[in-house]
Parts: C-alpha cells; sequence; structure tokens
C-alpha cells in the first residue's frame, strides 16, 4: 500500500515581528502538520483578523484555507478557493503552493488530466522559482505522479537527486518519504531501506504525518511479507500520532491495515472491529484515497464474514469490496488514460515548438547564406577588381617595356641618337610631308676628322668617349622638330625641316665650331679636342628625294674634306 503525500503543505519559513499578523500566519504555516489543533487554533484567529490583514496576508489566509478544505477531504471547495486564489494573487511563489495543492486536489478527486496538465505546467515554470521549499513540493507532486504511472525510475532519480539536495531537516524527512514510497511503487522496498531512519528523522522534524504515511506503509508491507505481528505493534505505537494529527484518511487507513494483520495473524475479531471502525471513518466527501482503505476493510471483512460462515455478510461485503477493487483498477485506467493524454498533449506542443525551432533555424540558415553569397560575391567583384588591376598594371608595363625596347633598337646606345635605318625612314617621311607642304628642308652630314688617328693614338675605348661627346655637343645645337642619326661610324646625318640655306649654313658652322671648342677629358687623364667637316645641301637645291639630298650633301662633305677640314661646305 501506498498513499499519496500531501506535498504541498510544506510551509514556508519566514521571519515576522511577534504577535503580528504576519507572525500568526508564518507560524499557522508551519504547524499545519506538527500541531494540527493550534494550526486550527490560528486559522480562526486570523478569520476575526482578516479586515486588518494587507491583501497578500488575507491571500495567504486564503491559502491556509484552502489547505485545510482538503486536509479535511473537502477537495471540491479547496480547489475553487485555490482557481480564485491563483486567478488573484500576484506573488509567484504563493501562486506555485497554491497549483501545487491544486494539483494534488486534482489527482485526488479524479481530474487526472487537469492534474497531469497543471503539473507539467508548474514543472516549465520551475526554473523561475527559487524558494527550495517550493522546488521540493512541486517536484514531489511530479515524482508520485511518474511513480504511479510507471515511471518509477525516472521518479526514483529524482527523489533521490531530492534527498542530495536536502540533507536535513523537514525537506530531508519529504525526500526519503518520496524515496520510500516509490520504492514501494516499484515493490522493491524492504525495512532495511531505512524506514526507520527516515521516520525518526521526520519526527525530529516535526513532520508527523508525513511520519506516519511511512509507519503505515511500513507497517502493511511487514504484512505483505508475513509479519503480521510486528506490523500491528508498529501501527499501535503510531496509533496516537495518527489521532493527533487529525488527518482522517491515515485515521481510516490505520484502522484497515489493523484488520488486514490481524486478518494475517488469525485474529479474525481484532480483524473485524478494526475494519468495522475503518467503514466508519469514510464519510461521503471521502474519494479516492479513501476508496483504498474501504478496500482494505471490506476485503477483511469479507473474510472473516467467510470464514465464519455468514455466507449473506460475506456476499454483501464482497459486494462492497468488489465495488472498490473496480473503482480502484477504473481509478488506474482513468490515470494511466488521462497521463497518456497529457503526455502526448505535451509532447506533440514540444514537436511543434521544436517544428517551429527548426524552421526558424533553416530561415535564419537561409539568411545567412544570402547574407554569405552577397558577401561571396562582393569578395569575387573585389578579386576580379584587383587581377584586372594587376593585368592592366602588367600590360602597361608590358607596354613600357616593349616601348622601350623599340626605342632601344631604333637609338644608338653609344651616341643617342637614331640608327642609321630609322634616320633614313623618319627622314624619308617627314621629307614627303615637307613637299606636300610645300615647306624647305636642310640636310647635313657631319664626318669626325682624322677620327682613325685618335683611334690608333688613344685606343678604340676612347674614341667611343670622343665619338659619344661630339653627338652630345651637335644636339645641344638641334630643336626638337630636327632629325638627327648616326649614319655609320663617326658619321652623322641631320635634317632641319622648315630651313633655308642661310639657316642651315649657320646652324652647321655653329656646331663645327661647338665640336672644335669642346675638349674631351680622356681616363687617362688627358684632354683632346677634335674637329668635324660638315657637307649641306637643300631641297630648294636638289628637290625632297632623300638619296639626292644624301649624294649632295656627301659632295659637299668632301669639298668640306678637301678645302682643309673643320668647316661646312655647300656645293652648288
Ligand atoms: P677623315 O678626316 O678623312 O674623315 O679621316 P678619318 O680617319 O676620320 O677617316 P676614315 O673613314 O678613314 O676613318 C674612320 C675610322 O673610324 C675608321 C674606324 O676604325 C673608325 N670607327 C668607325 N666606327 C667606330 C666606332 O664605333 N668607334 C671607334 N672608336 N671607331 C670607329
Ligand atoms: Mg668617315
Ligand atoms: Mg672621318
Amino acid at each position: 500500500m501506498s498513499c499519496w503525500l500531501v506535498l504541498a503543505a510544506l510551509p514556508l519559513s519566514a521571519a515576522a515581528a511577534a504577535g503580528s499578523p504576519s507572525e500568526l500566519l508564518d507560524r499557522a504555516d508551519q504547524q499545519k502538520f506538527s500541531d494540527h489543533d493550534a494550526f486550527l487554533l490560528d486559522l480562526k484567529q486570523l478569520e476575526r483578523q482578516r479586515s486588518a490583514l494587507s491583501p497578500a496576508q488575507q491571500q495567504r489566509l486564503d491559502y491556509l484555507l484552502a489547505w485545510q478544505a482538503a486536509f479535511a477531504g473537502k477537495y471540491d471547495e479547496s480547489s475553487r478557493a485555490l482557481r480564485e486564489l491563483i486567478g488573484r494573487s500576484k506573488d509567484p511563489e504563493l501562486v506555485v503552493r497554491a497549483k501545487s495543492q491544486l494539483i494534488h486536489n486534482l489527482f485526488l478527486g479524479r481530474h487526472y488530466e487537469a492534474a497531469y496538465t497543471l503539473a507539467y505546467e508548474l514543472m516549465a515554470e520551475m526554473p523561475q522559482i527559487t524558494n527550495p521549499a517550493i522546488r521540493l513540493a512541486v517536484t514531489g507532486q511530479v515524482i508520485q505522479m511518474l511513480s504511479s504511472q510507471g515511471q518509477s525510475d525516472l521518479a526514483l532519480n529524482y527523489a533521490h537527486q531530492l534527498q542530495q539536495l536536502f540533507p536535513s531537516g523537514k525537506e530531508r524527512c519529504l525526500a526519503d518519504a518520496l524515496t520510500l514510497k516509490t520504492e514501494l511503487q516499484r515493490k522493491t522496498a524492504t525495512a532495511s531501506l531505512g524506514f526507520q531512519a527516515a521516520i525518526d528523522r521526520c519526527m525530529a522534524a516535526k513532520q508527523a504525518v508525513f511520519a506516519n504515511s511511512l509507519r503505515l506503509d511500513w507497517a502493511d508491507s511487514l504484512t505483505d511479507v508475513g509479519d503480521p505481528e510486528q506490523a500491528i505493534r508498529m501501527l499501535k505505537r503510531a496509533a496516537p500520532d495518527i489521532l493527533k494529527s487529525g488527518y482522517q484518511f491515515h485515521m481510516a487507513t490505520l484502522q484497515a491495515a489493523l484488520a488486514r494483520a490481524y486478518l494475517a495473524k488469525g485474529a479474525i475479531t481484532a480483524a473485524r472491529s478494526s475494519a468495522l471502525r475503518a467503514v466508519s471513518l469514510l464519510g461521503p466527501d471521502d474519494q479516492s484515497q479513501v476508496n483504498y482503505a474501504a478496500e482494505m476493510a471490506y476485503e477483511v471483512l469479507y473474510r472473516v464474514a467467510k470464514k465464519q460462515g455468514d455466507s449473506a455478510a460475506a456476499l454483501g461485503y464482497h459486494e462492497h469490496y468488489m465495488t472498490q477493487v473496480q473503482a480502484a483498477s477504473q481509478e488506474a485506467k482513468a490515470q494511466a488514460l488521462a497521463f497518456q493524454m497529457v503526455r502526448q498533449n505535451v509532447l506533440e506542443k514540444k514537436q511543434k515548438l521544436e517544428q517551429l525551432g527548426r524552421e526558424n533555424q533553416i530561415l535564419q540558415l537561409r539568411q545567412s547564406l544570402d547574407q554569405k553569397a552577397a558577401e561571396n560575391n562582393r569578395l569575387y567583384i573585389l578579386l576580379l577588381l584587383v587581377t584586372l588591376g594587376f593585368l592592366a598594371l602588367w600590360a602597361f608595363r608590358a607596354k613600357r617595356l616593349q616601348l622601350r625596347f623599340r626605342e632601344q633598337a631604333r637609338r644608338d646606345s653609344l651616341t643617342d641618337t637614331l640608327v642609321r635605318r630609322h634616320f633614313l625612314e623618319l627622314t624619308g617621311r617627314r621629307l614627303a610631308q615637307l613637299e606636300r607642304n610645300g615647306d624647305q628642308a636642310c640636310l647635313l652630314i657631319l664626318d669626325i676628322d682624322h677620327f682613325k688617328a685618335i683611334n690608333d693614338v688613344h685606343g678604340h675605348m676612347q674614341g667611343d668617349v670622343v665619338l659619344k661627346q661630339v653627338a652630345k655637343v651637335s644636339a645641344e645645337a638641334l630643336r626638337n622638330v630636327d632629325l638627327f642619326g648616326r649614319l655609320g661610324g663617326e658619321e652623322f646625318g641631320i635634317l632641319l625641316p622648315g630651313c633655308t640655306l642661310e639657316q642651315g649654313i649657320e646652324l652647321g658652322e655653329r656646331i663645327c665650331r661647338a665640336i672644335a671648342a669642346n675638349v674631351v677629358g680622356l681616363e687617362s687623364g688627358a684632354s683632346i679636342r677634335v674637329t668635324a667637316s660638315v657637307g649641306l645641301t637643300t631641297t630648294a637645291q636638289v628637290g625632297w628625294a632623300l638619296s639626292a639630298l644624301l649624294a649632295q650633301a656627301d659632295k659637299a662633305l668632301y669639298c668640306a674634306k678637301h678645302d682643309g677640314r673643320n668647316r661646312l661646305r655647300f656645293c652648288a
């Protein structure tokens, strides 16, 4: 046998001024179980002072009144008051306590589905509850529900957690009671499980109702295992405490348990009178819990009548007994069904929430993917731009290199003048242009005098230095539009576009003077002077054909050489 514990009854410890309504409320709360009569007196006194109480204090009083109604077996009345309180109170802890008591009432009033639903609700609210006593009460409710629905492993797990959480005091008493009752439910409990230690702890913590409940369970299990003598001794020892508690259910159960033990021992008369006392204690407002005591009592009465050969009485009691057995079985079925339905509802709700969560996750994932894609696109574009930048730079450099190579191919590396081929090409194009426009030009050929001798005396390398210097001095005398090229060896060609004969003569002679005036410093430390001869012709003289101009200039050069060098000549 195992009966439910009125867990919501756990008092809240609070400090309050002596004699104040608050202190009275605390005291009443504390001694609900330990001194039930004093509790009732306190309740009466509080009722008288009701108008002097604050709204919060009135609510606490209403809770205690509702608790008392349930304690007296008036579950419907208690539940109505609790629901009203839950709807009205702003105190979360009081609401949780009221809900916890309501679960108890609903269960005992056979409103299993509502009870289980509320229990799940309450478990969900648990994380917000910091008060350990309330946590204990609610967890205790859940443990009992799980245990009654065959979820004893889980229930026992919770119960052991509670034992560890509360090493002493009334909380530990309750945790012990829950553990032992769950063990009994699993039919694994024996006396060795520590009933006595738990009972002692509960008595020390002034939790007589829990101690009594454990004694009743223990005694009944002793009868079950064939030790009715021990059971009877224990029940008799517990009787004064049970009577003092005023808890009607325990009083009826005590008598029923005694009746069972007497019957098991063979003391038929004692069994009968105890069973009759149990039946007489069952009031009209008693519900499922008390039915179990009734079931035990009627079974004893039926067996005793049968033993005594009183068939008529046996039949009558058997009918009562069967009514109780059937009711109990129906209750069990209804409980199981409600439990499954609520569990199903809770599971469905959970699944729906999970589904919503998953959809939300997918949405978030998609959003983050889109964001990633956008980021990637931006990255690709950036990468593309950088690559294009590099390509452009590379192309620019390549082009510049190519231009430099081409320029190098077009320029003489020693004298930095146009190479022969390029000079002739450019000059030819320019002349054609000048001819088209009817513009004139001069063509000069400049040749260094006795250059072979310089090479011979100072060496080829020093000859190069001289070549370089002559080219430099000559270039300095020229304009940007003039073309200056090395025709070969120490011979240079110069085209002066838009130039008259006089201007040509003037420029050519200026170049000759500049070369002659220039002192060339050699690596040996020595310095030398060189001269050059220049042959001049004009388009006005021979036309714009390059070959004719070159031939005429060459002729004039020959004249200059012939006339003694270091001079300009124009051959008419
Ligand atoms: P002239 O006054 O009649 O012009 O006498 P020249 O010695 O200058 O005439 P020639 O044409 O006989 O000599 C030209 C010399 O120039 C021959 C050649 O060795 C030399 N020469 C040609 N190209 C280079 C060059 O790039 N560097 C050096 N150092 N000498 C060169
Ligand atoms: Mg020459
Ligand atoms: Mg020469």
